[in-house]
């Protein structure tokens, strides 16, 4: 996935947001991040980026696409799994409306 252009960011929702929201304390809600990624045109490339980014780790923290640090754990080995060619398509399908767990 191309995560060197990140012209994007320029579109994201989260940006007013306040970090506590994105990223919120241990045992916190990510309901509000959810809210605001839900409205977001860059779901798509953000997650991209993160999952990249954290690779097989098993920490991950805040939110990314809408995907919440469980959602991104249980998909990392298919996304470790595919081409990196294929990454692209892949965060689209996870980031369309509707995609639980
Ligand atoms: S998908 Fe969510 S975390 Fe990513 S840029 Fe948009 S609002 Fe921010």
């Amino acid at each position: 996935m191309d995560t060197e252009r990140q012209d994007w960011k320029m579109s994201a929702a989260c940006g007013p947001a306040d970090g506590g929201i994105m990223f919120p304390p241990p045992r916190g809600s990510y309901e509000p991040a959810r809210r605001i990624c839900a409205g977001c045109s860059v779901r798509a490339p953000c997650l991209g980026l993160a999952m990249d980014a954290e690779g097989g780790a098993s920490y991950r923290h805040g939110m990314y696409g809408g995907l919440d640090p469980r959602q991104r754990i249980l998909r990392a080995p298919q996304w470790l799994a595919v081409e990196p060619d294929q990454r692209a398509a892949l965060a689209k399908l996870w980031t369309q409306a509707g995609v639980k767990a």
